[in-house]
């Protein structure tokens, strides 16, 4: 095979374009396929330039701590302290070093994520249909394409059909192009390259086959280099915030340090040094410098959990979004329901039959309920469920495999049930042309032609739409007789009522020499052959994760393309909605948008509904101030998961178009997994929220405590570079263990987050100011119990630098619950980070106390029994002392309630 470089496959014919490849429409050979990779390696794109490891090091750096650090480690060496100064450069480069590794790690885990997101393809090779990576795609491949589809790589289209390409991702236009097979002249632009798909682009709409003519880094994209999965940085909304807030705090903390500093000197008549040291003490203790890394690490322990549930998250606000999520608007089939189908029944002008078996193996039979014994009726129809039908059955090792939509396969399953072989039925009966099934158009039509010379054209699709293009149905001699509505609607209504899908048949014969068919052709002279009901039992999960979610306060919605009867009774059963209310999509349409806050709270079932209708709904919520999720799969659903708070799209049944517009994906289709991940999304913003309770009042409390020392003309309690070891010891230590926190039991018991309420309430100001007073309260007097006892200053600091630590350590149970009191099962134990982190802090605190070259770095002191003593009884009260304020709130909040409620 020659090299495919430089040549315009666009201009060449698709029979030179396939010699060219020495492929065939049936595809390349195992051995041709293992040839070409051999030659061109794997079908996947440059990585996406990244920062080299040495600059994000360096960006490590860029912030404002540090600066303040460098400056006062350089006045450090001006004053030649220089074991001081030697304690700030190795703090600052400690500091580095562990944002780097973390951040790391924050972006290693969403880059596996993102691996789970690899686009699909499906090939035709040795005559057979497979469904492969996009990377194992070789030039030659027989790439198939349908609506929503990515294009996997550069392709010459060989056939095409009503195929229009999205390409704005390569040449910026977003109107879509119109595709087509013939060859365009050799000069012209990319853009207008009809004959070309290109990879990266999106199908908007139509079908298509295409030979892969270049992959990976040879592909269009991948010359100008711009890889479509560009790299997010790790940033959300709430991040932003805490950035943005550090920066505002940095600079009150900065105003205060020089006003502690002049006052110090000037009023307070203080030594220069002294109080420049004491000035960079108060920086370096109020800072959060540990803040962000711990969110960012929290979020991304988030998004693992999320993957590891099966919810993949392509944006990460998303993570915080889910926690306050009220309403979640899920498709029915496959998501609610298992999308396993089997046929239970069947009607015919003349007969009703019942089915029986289950799953995709022809175990059962057909019986014949009422009707004659030889009803030609039943046989066209079981053909034309077989010859309108793209779907395949395959046994192997592992048994039964099905292709393609499962109901197709259960229509199938029913011809083997009647003792036909649908591979036969489908070479007696050769299809020439199709018209394939959108969701819009609810029906699928193909042409076929009999070895004999017969035409015949097949429709299937959804009942009350093949009712209205048929005046006739086929009678048990195979004769039309005419069509009785009302009986019709009868076993509609009959099959729906218990929960089933329902599915029409027709045909009509046609000329043996027509090749192709259009839609107008099935506008008329249609015979019903007759309807099926299909079972769909729902997902047993997705029963649970209704009610999980309803007690949550959320609200859950089922939006389908199925019928209402069927949408009811599922609903039903799942306990969504009052089993009496529902809408369909036509009666939706009726009402202008004002009029949609009306029921949009109340209606919980919504049946028939078309894309713009789901957009609409979802506009709708959001005008009612619903934060909502919303799954879809279609190439038309984008705009309505665009739309959406959180944009739900379905990993296996999904287009690419739809989770390009998603914030997550679901990589098992079900519902039950976006109650999961709304749970893991509470637990995380939880969990934020409690590393903020546990690092702000360290700071809060070690800022007073200099502060007050200055203001009271005393020895400083704790020196900077003490300071500075706590808040770094406890960060990595102790913080660090409450982003493993598990979600609280109640995560799912309480109603959702107001989506504008600020991250630090009143409540959390409040605890905060209260503890760091307790902090600053407790370190104080062990300071001055120390000196009033005689103890040498370097004592005194030593056991105050503990006592910071050791009220930590017991806050540190406190924050394991925000409102609910630890002393409880699993309160004080229930996260092993915790006591593993506490006993690494005090390991550090004994090395900090009695190493003598730790004594050396920090001026301390080993500390007598006494002192430890002392530590213990000033630091263990604060553990009950906030529970006690817990529950004083508690009973407040209770009382408030009561008072509303009465
Ligand atoms: P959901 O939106 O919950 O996934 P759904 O899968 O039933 O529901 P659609 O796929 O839009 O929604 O199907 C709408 C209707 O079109 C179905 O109720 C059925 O009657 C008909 N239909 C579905 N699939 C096919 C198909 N492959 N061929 C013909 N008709 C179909």
């Amino acid at each position: 095979m020659p090299d495919q470089e430089n040549l315009s496959f666009h201009s060449l014919s698709v029979a030179d374009t396939l010699a060219h490849f020495e492929t065939r429409e049936d595809g390349l050979s195992d051995r041709q396929v293992a040839e070409q990779r051999e030659r061109h390696g794997e079908n996947r794109l440059p990585e996406p330039r990244r920062r080299g490891p040495l600059m994000r090091l360096l960006l490590q750096f860029h912030n404002v701590l540090i600066y303040v650090l460098m400056v006062a480690g350089a006045i450090t060496i001006l004053l030649q302290h220089w074991v001081d100064a030697a304690v700030i450069f190795g703090v600052v480069v400690i500091n580095a070093l562990i944002g780097f590794i973390q951040e790391g790690r924050a972006e290693q885990a969403m880059n596996s994520i993102r691996r789970m997101l690899r686009t699909r393809a499906r090939v035709r090779r040795e005559g057979e249909m497979q469904e492969i990576d996009a990377v194992e795609l070789v030039p030659g491949d027989i790439v198939l394409l349908e609506s929503g589809d990515r294009v996997p790589a550069d392709l010459r289209l060989i056939h095409a059909r009503g195929l229009r390409t999205d390409e704005s991702s390569l040449t910026g236009e977003s109107v879509p192009v119109d595709k087509q097979t013939e060859p365009v002249e050799a000069d012209t632009l990319l853009a207008e390259q009809t004959s070309m798909a290109w990879s990266g682009t999106l199908v908007a709409s139509g079908q298509a086959r295409g030979v892969v003519v270049a992959t990976g880094e040879r592909s269009e994209i991948g010359r100008i280099s711009r890889a479509t999965e560009s790299v997010e940085a790790i940033t959300t909304p709430l991040l932003k915030k805490i950035h943005q807030f550090g920066r505002q705090l940095t600079v009150v903390i900065l105003i205060l340090a020089a006003l502690t500093f002049s006052l110090g000197v000037w009023w307070r008549e203080q030594a220069m040094a002294d109080m420049f040291f004491a000035a960079v003490g108060l920086a370096v203790a109020a800072i959060p410098e540990g803040l962000p890394a711990i969110i960012t690490i929290t979020l991304a322990l988030g998004v693992q959990a999320m993957a590891s549930r099966q919810a993949i998250v392509r944006r990460l606000p998303a993570v915080e979004t889910l926690g306050s999520v009220t309403v979640i608007c899920s498709d029915k089939t496959g998501t609610l329901t298992r999308n396993e189908m089997t046929v239970r029944g069947l009607r015919t002008a003349a007969s009703q039959v019942e089915v029986s078996g289950g799953g995709y193996v022809a175990e059962g039979s057909l019986k014949i309920a009422s009707g004659p014994d030889d009803d030609r009726a039943i046989q066209e129809l079981l053909l034309a469920a077989t010859l309108c039908n793209e779907s395949e059955l395959r046994d192997d090792e592992n048994g039964r495999q099905i292709s393609g939509d499962p109901m197709e396969a259960a229509l199938l399953v029913l011809t083997e049930k009647s003792e036909q072989d649908p591979r036969q039925l489908r070479r007696d009966w050769p299809r020439t042309d199709n018209i394939p099934f959108e969701s819009e158009r609810r029906y699928m039509a193909s042409l076929h032609h009999d070895h004999k010379g017969n035409g015949r054209i097949l429709l299937k699709g959804a009942p009350e739409l093949v009712l209205s293009l048929c005046r006739k149905a086929l009678g048990s001699d195979g004769e039309p007789v005419d069509l009785d509505h009302d009986s019709w609607e009868d076993t509609l209504k009959h099959f729906s009522e218990q929960g089933q899908r329902t599915l029409a048949l027709a045909m009509k014969s046609c000329a043996s020499d027509k090749r192709s068919l259009e839609e107008s052709d099935v506008e008329t002279g249609l015979v019903l052959l007759g309807v099926v009901g299909l079972e769909d039992p729902p997902r047993k999960e997705a029963i649970d994760a209704v009610r999980d979610c309803q007690q949550a306060g959320i609200r859950v919605k089922m939006i389908t393309g199925d019928h209402l009867g069927t949408a009811m009774a599922i609903g039903r059963q799942m306990g969504i909605g009052d089993g009496r209310k529902g809408m369909s999509g036509g009666d939706f349409q009726k009402h202008r948008d004002e009029e949609l806050a009306d029921f949009v709270e109340r209606t919980d079932i919504y049946a028939r509904f078309s894309p713009e209708d789901k957009l609409r709904l979802v506009r709708a919520l959001r005008e009612q101030k619903q934060v909502t999720a919303m799954t879809g799969d279609g190439v038309n659903d984008a705009p309505a998961l665009r739309s959406a708070d959180v944009g739900v799209a379905m990993g296996q049944k999904g287009t690419e178009t739809a989770r390009e517009a998603s914030e997550i994906v679901l990589a098992d289709d079900n519902f039950a997994t976006i109650a999961s991940a709304v749970r893991i999304g509470r637990g995380i913003y939880d969990n934020i929220r409690k590393s903020l309770l546990f690092i702000l009042p360290t700071n809060g409390g070690q800022a007073m405590l200099i502060l007050v020392a200055v203001m009271l003309g005393l020895s400083l309690p704790v020196t900077p570079v003490q300071v500075l070891w706590v808040n770094m010891v406890t960060a990595v230590t102790l913080a660090l263990a409450l982003a493993f926190e598990p979600a609280e039991p109640d995560v799912m018991q309480r109603p959702p987050r107001p989506p504008g309420e600020p991250i630090l309430t009143p409540f959390l100001v409040w605890r905060v100011v209260f503890v760091s007073f307790l902090i600053l309260a407790a370190t104080f007097w062990v300071f001055h119990w120390h000196l009033d006892q005689g103890y040498a200053i370097e004592v005194a600091r030593t056991a105050a630098v503990n006592t910071v630590v050791a009220c930590e350590i017991f806050y540190l149970f406190n924050c394991r619950y925000l409102t609910r009191t630890v002393f409880a099962r699993g309160g004080l134990f229930g996260n092993p980070w915790v006591p593993g982190a506490i006993l690494l802090v005090m390991a550090l605190q004994a090395g900090f106390t009695w190493l003598p070259f730790m004594q050396q770095l920090f001026q301390t002191e080993a500390l007598s029994r006494e002192s430890m003593t002392l530590i213990l009884a000033v630091s263990l009260p604060v553990l009950f002392v906030v529970e006690l304020e817990k529950w004083l709130m508690q009973r407040q909040a209770r009382a408030a309630l009561k008072g509303t409620t009465e």
